[in-house]
């Protein structure tokens, strides 16, 4: 039996993971679920599937909840005996750097979904969790495909292009309004998650987001990657070789696919063929001018670069739902805003620590929006 804990339990990749442990509860011991401030939602959680403990991240205090199940972070992350099997880390946010920087330490497999955390810790992440033994795993669903395709075959140096896809969000084919209501960013076609990564797609900052995650994580040179539409969302990844082979990795638009196979066990999906469908064509960045920005960053910027885009539309993303901006602004700030000198030149910085990776952090929380 394999030990495992859900981070974020409460969210959307925290009810796809807490099924996939429902359907195969013989396989695991679930050590502990985590929400960041919902305790109510949590302690439900916890009646229902009956976790060893729960906590938050945060120091939000419910003083209507007091009970022995209840543990502090701290407790949760203290250097163990035994490490636990499995980590679903599925917090949203750049915030949730902290706690994954936390994570590595205390399991043999972390499962990713919070793409913040790879896209803004980059290769100072990924070589921590090397030296702590943590094996790190995308269950975004394009880098899983990817992280699947590469680790099933030996083709890495065969490859000439990568596309990661994007269904095109809820305005794919209709105008796209400066005033958009909060309803219609984030109604999205094919795929039921959170509002951060909701209003993401709609903008296609999810994209460029997975676009550095996908470079971090592969190692791979900017001009091996690329996007493409696929307005279903069954295929996540297509791997161009140098012999002109063409492999599009499909499944189902469900977070259940990824996370029941980096988990080891089996999904019931019934997957009818039929239903796939395979046209491909590109971006309108005229439309959508955030990707023309996340190329420009691609090849021009550090992890540097990447942090403040990451951070600076998240804000821009908060203030929209807190009705300060308009939804029009969360892509006109972001574009004008990395034409300022001082900003390109931060984001050409090296980053070779954790301090390099907060103070960037800090330094694109203060500028003035
Ligand atoms: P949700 O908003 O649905 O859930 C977020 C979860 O994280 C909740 O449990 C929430 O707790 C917790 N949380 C929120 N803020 C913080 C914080 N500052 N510190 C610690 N915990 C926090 O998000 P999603 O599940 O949609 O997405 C989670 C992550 O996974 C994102 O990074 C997203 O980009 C990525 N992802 C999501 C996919 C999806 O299908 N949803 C697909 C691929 C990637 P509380 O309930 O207390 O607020
Ligand atoms: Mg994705």
């Amino acid at each position: 039996m394999k030990t495992l804990a859900i981070i974020g339990s409460t969210g959307s990749i925290g009810k796809s993971a807490l099924e996939v442990y429902e359907k195969n509860k013989k396989s695991f011991k679930l050590i502990s679920l985590a929400a960041n401030t919902n305790l109510n939602k949590l302690y439900k959680q916890y009646l229902k599937f009956n976790p060893k403990n729960i906590f938050l991240t945060s120091n939000y205090k419910n003083k209507k909840i007091k009970k022995k199940c209840l543990i502090s972070k701290e407790t949760f992350l203290k250097k163990r005996k035994k490490k636990i099997d499995f980590i679903i880390s599925g917090v949203s946010g750049y915030d949730a750097i902290n706690i994954n920087f936390q994570l590595i330490k205390i399991s043999k497999k972390l499962l990713i979904a919070n793409k913040e955390t790879i896209v803004c810790g980059g290769e100072v992440f990924l070589n921590l969790a090397k030296k702590y033994k943590c094996e790190v795993i995308p269950i975004d669903s394009e880098h899983h495909c990817i992280d699947f395709f590469l680790k099933s075959f030996n083709l890495k140096k065969d490859i000439k292009k990568i596309y990661i896809t994007a269904s095109g969000g809820p305005f794919l084919k209709k105008k796209i309004n400066y005033n958009e209501s909060l309803n219609k960013v984030i109604n999205h076609p094919t795929w039921k998650m959170g509002k951060k990564i909701s209003i993401d797609s709609s903008t296609f900052a999810n994209k460029v987001l997975e676009l550095f995650e996908a470079k971090i994580l592969f190692k791979l040179p900017t001009n091996k990657l690329g996007i493409k539409i696929e307005s279903r969302s069954n295929t996540h990844a297509i791997i161009k070789l140098h012999n002109n082979i063409v492999l599009p990795i499909m499944h189902t638009p469900n977070m259940i696919i990824p996370i029941s196979n980096c988990l080891g066990v089996s999904n019931n999906f019934k997957i009818n063929l039929n239903n796939f469908y395979s046209k491909y064509h590109d971006v309108d960045i005229k439309k959508f001018p955030i990707v023309k920005l996340g190329f420009y960053i691609l090849k021009n910027c550090t992890t540097a670069g990447f942090i403040i885009f990451t951070v600076l539309n998240q804000r821009l993303v908060e203030k929209y739902l807190k009705k300060e901006v308009k939804y029009g602004e969360i892509v006109d700030k972001l574009v004008k805003l990395f034409k300022h000198n001082e900003l390109l030149k931060k984001s050409k910085k090296n980053i070779k620590n954790i301090k390099d990776i907060f103070e960037t952090i800090n330094y694109a929380k203060k500028i003035k929006l």
